[in-house]
């Protein structure tokens, strides 16, 4: 029905699309879009070529939201976290996930970039507006810190560890219906704009450093920025205090949860390295690709309300066990690509984001 207020999300599920615009290769290769999205239809169609051109056949995906390649970071900001800033001073959980192909535009949309205010992404945009309303409202004491971690083949470290060689991470149950506790992880507090800033160039240089090591590893990760709100105000006969936290995570390009995807840069080099190689990402293939499924099945098993919830065949989904069901709200962001080259990938990317709807 088109007369419910877009600002009141009815659902604990928001699933958006967000198409990238062509980049400058891809134009000069001077490709028609294979994918293309209306914001009118909340639709996006993507159509495959086969027997050399002489079939066509057209799909067509639909979302809560779809945005465009003339979508500005602000639309995307105003279609998925900004309604749900009041949730976080409420004391619930949110999470918002990217998921899509390597290159689509998931580290674009959420940090983006930082030096330019059209260019940031979620992570600042959402961090300001957090801080924001809390300096608007009427409350005795608050208190905001962020984490920033990164889960490469089940593996936690921390992104804002300022130690040269950080110890790995464990997962604890607390117990008691408090959740899951990363031991050991860095909380650091946050005033403003610029300390928000700050912290993500931390993870991202640490990010960079760690990529110099293992080729193309932040493709291969899982990336989660945490923000904790504290807040007490003062009610009859005391004081109240929340605990709100908002989650966002950077998935690992979902073509990495491929069988046969490889490293063709360590193949063509040397290919006895490229053998042990093998071995190794397959393990790491399996890893992604488990994560994947299980934050799939995890998402479907909230939104049917039956059976058990497999929260603990990850760490990505156990980490983020508190985050998800109950009262918490959860946004998927499924990015693609416009190109052809891409397009099988993008109709496996829209499938599973629109099986999460
Ligand atoms: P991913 O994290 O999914 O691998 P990136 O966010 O790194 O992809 O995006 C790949 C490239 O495309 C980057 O150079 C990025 O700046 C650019 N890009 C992605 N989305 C957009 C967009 N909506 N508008 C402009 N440039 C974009
Ligand atoms: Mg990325």
């Amino acid at each position: 029905s088109g007369d419910r207020d877009p600002e009141i999300p009815t659902s604990n599920v928001r699933v958006v699309c967000r198409i990238r615009p062509m980049n400058e290769r891809e134009k000069k290769a001077g490709a028609t879009p294979a994918a293309t999205a209306s914001t009118e239809r909340k639709e996006v169609a993507v159509v495959r070529i086969f027997a050399g051109g002489t079939r066509q056949v057209r799909s067509t995906f639909h979302f809560d939201d779809v945005l465009t390649s003339f979508s500005s970071q602000e639309d995307v900001f105003r279609s998925t976290l900004q309604p749900l800033v009041g949730q976080v001073l409420a004391g619930y959980e949110t999470t918002a996930f990217a998921y899509g192909q390597t290159g689509t535009g998931k580290t674009y949309t959420m940090e983006g970039q930082l030096d330019s205010s059209e260019g940031r992404g979620l992570v600042p945009r959402t961090a300001a507006a957090v801080l924001e309303a809390l300096a608007g409202a009427e409350f005795t004491e608050s208190t905001v810190t962020v984490s920033y971690l990164e889960i490469y083949n089940e593996e936690l470290s921390d992104l804002l560890s300022t130690a040269e060689r950080h110890p790995k991470l464990d997962l604890k149950d607390v117990g008691g219906g408090r959740g899951v506790l990363c031991q050991g992880l860095s909380e650091v507090e946050v005033h403003s704009m610029q300390d928000i800033l700050e912290v993500v160039r931390r993870a991202q240089e640490k990010r960079r450093v760690a990529e110099t090591r293992v080729n193309a590893r932040s493709s291969r990760s899982h990336s989660i920025f945490t923000m904790k709100v504290r807040c007490r105000r003062a009610v009859a006969g005391g004081e109240l205090e929340n605990l709100g936290k908002l989650h966002l995570v950077d998935l690992a390009g979902s073509e990495c949860a491929k069988k046969g995807y490889l490293y063709p840069d360590a193949q063509a080099q040397d290919p006895s390295f490229a053998r042990v190689m093998a071995g190794e990402e397959e393990r790491e293939r399996r890893n992604i690709n488990q994560s994947l499924l299980s934050l799939g099945r995890v998402i479907t098993a909230l939104r049917e309300g039956s059976g058990r919830v497999p929260y603990r065949d990850s760490k990505l989904t156990r980490l983020l066990q508190d985050a998800l069901g109950g009262r918490c709200k959860t946004v998927i962001i499924a990015t693609i690509s416009p190109a052809l080259a891409a397009v099988e990938e993008t109709i496996s990317a829209l499938q599973y984001a629109e099986q999460a709807a």
